[in-house]
């Protein structure tokens, strides 16, 4: 189960140029909330960053298409509105099995455990990836294995407690070894 921006997706500075556009300072942005109380809390319409944000700019972070290439079984819960990450996923060619975005959640923050209800799967069979506490926390509402992606410089330069993918590959290593059966 991976986040999308942040994680999958290299798109830290996509997001912040919708929201520089918006006349936004870019130091007041933060990451990993649900896209429409951000954007409130910045004193925006969602429609408006929506319409700001280029669904063209962002690119994986190196690795991840090679990794979701020989993931027999893989998920998106994601902040993010589902007009841009649909645009991404098109783009790049990326099926999930499940992807759910922030409509999904009526615009609160995400959660897990309706993902899950649609892989029918438990948590206890799912590792979720993600950049930001937020995501952590979603992990740990339903009792499933959470690794950051360190990947993201970002993330690494938090240097968070828990486990720290240094590269998507790294995932396999976690799954082969009996962290959730492939
Ligand atoms: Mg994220």
């Amino acid at each position: 189960m991976f986040d999308l921006d942040g994680t999958l997706l290299d798109s830290d500075a996509a997001l912040l140029a919708a929201f520089e556009a918006n006349g936004v300072a870019i130091e007041d942005v933060t990451y990993g909330h649900a896209v429409a109380a951000e954007a409130e809390r910045l004193g925006l319409t969602l429609d408006a960053y929506e319409s700001a944000y280029d669904t063209d700019a962002a690119t994986p972070f190196p690795g991840i298409d090679e990794l979701l290439a020989v993931l027999p079984r893989w998920a998106v819960c994601s902040n993010k509105h589902p007009r841009s990450a649909v645009a991404e996923f098109e783009r790049l060619g990326w099926r999930p099995e499940v992807a759910c975005f922030a409509d999904s959640f009526d615009w609160e923050h995400k959660r897990l455990g309706p993902v899950l209800d649609l892989l029918g799967v438990s948590a206890d069979r799912v590792l979720m990836v993600g950049d930001t506490t937020g995501d952590l926390v979603v992990a740990e509402e339903v009792g499933c294995a959470y690794a950051w992606a360190g990947w993201n410089p970002r993330t690494a330069a938090e240097r968070p407690d828990g486990v720290v993918l240094a590269r998507p590959a790294d995932l396999l290593g976690l799954l082969g070894g009996g962290l959730v059966d492939r």
